[in-house]
């Protein structure tokens, strides 16, 4: 949306194409979670300035190869994001090379299963499992923690969150989930085992392991870029661009710089 604003700001036709039938992204997901909803004022600033520029928008429009060559524009940016990692294929940062074992009818999910379905039974015990160290975590400990059950955030990191510890945000997530009573935190720890009511971790810098009451394991886990369009296309356009979690799954304001340049970088 940032690559289509400035490009039209340029006085460039711009075509938009998003396979979803709204614009937004992550960012429709990312507003879902507690405290988090302002987060999608940018994408309804940037919609707005897009229809006022008069740009090109199809919705419901998934592009492949011979529908971007169909068109056959000057200029190619590809921001097609990233998709979440399926928990059960979790390869821990701490000890990639160890398989987590999993029991076949333990409830593990992503942030993105708990945000789609509010009203499921997710049981007592929780187990937040946090590989990533910014707020999607968090996110998740404040929805299990608002649906009364009593939650574990365990992670690699050496401390909670540490991804946004400078911006404050994590202190004050800390005040709200212990004032409920019912959490708690493990750093430095690796996943072992997740069985359907309890999980195994293990200390990454000591011996000592720990079962930790789980029902409901959310694995919070770095998703995977989106890029084969890009791969495809390449050789194909003198001006391709490829921005945002497409390169590598990161956070809002690199997505929006890169398509910034990108688009000024038209000759
Ligand atoms: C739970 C969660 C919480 C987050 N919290 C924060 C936060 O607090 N702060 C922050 O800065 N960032 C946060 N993020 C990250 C942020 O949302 C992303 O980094 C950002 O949205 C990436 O933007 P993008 O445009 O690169 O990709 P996306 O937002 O993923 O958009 C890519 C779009 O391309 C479309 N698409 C894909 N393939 C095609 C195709 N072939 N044809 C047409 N359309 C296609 C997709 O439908 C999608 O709409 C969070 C993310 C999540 C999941």
């Amino acid at each position: 949306m940032e690559a289509a604003r400035i490009a039209l700001l340029f006085g460039h036709h711009v075509m938009l194409a998003e396979a979803a039938p709204n614009l937004g992204g992550m960012l429709s997901h990312a507003k879902r979670l507690p405290k988090l909803q302002a987060i999608g004022d940018i994408g309804i600033w940037l919609e707005s300035e897009l229809y006022r520029l008069s740009a090109d928008v199809r919705l419901s429009t998934y592009m492949d190869v011979a529908d971007v060559i169909a068109e056959a524009p000057d200029v190619v940016i590809v921001a097609t994001g990233s998709q979440p990692t399926n928990p059960r294929d979790i390869l821990q940062v701490a000890d990639p090379a160890t398989k987590v074992m999993i029991s076949p009818n333990a409830r593990v999910i992503t942030s993105f299963d708990l945000f789609s379905d509010r009203g499921k039974d997710l049981g007592r015990t929780a187990m937040v499992f946090d590989d990533v160290g910014h707020y999607e975590a968090i996110g998740c400990c404040e929805e299990l923690i608002g649906r009364g059950l009593e939650v574990t955030y365990v992670t690699r990191h050496l401390m909670f969150a540490p991804a946004i510890e400078v911006t404050g945000r994590a202190q004050a997530a800390l005040r709200r989930l212990y004032s409920a009573g019912r959490f708690r935190v493990v750093t430095q720890a690796e996943l072992i085992a997740i069985d359907d009511d309890h999980s195994e971790i293990r200390q990454i810098f000591g011996r000592h392991s720990e079962a930790i009451p789980a029902e409901t394991v959310v694995i919070v886990a770095f998703r995977q870029s989106e890029n084969e369009l890009w791969h495809a296309l390449r050789g194909r356009f003198e001006q391709l661009h490829l921005v945002g979690d497409a390169v590598s799954p990161r956070d809002l304001q690199p997505a929006i710089r890169e398509g910034h340049l990108a688009a000024r970088a038209i000759v």
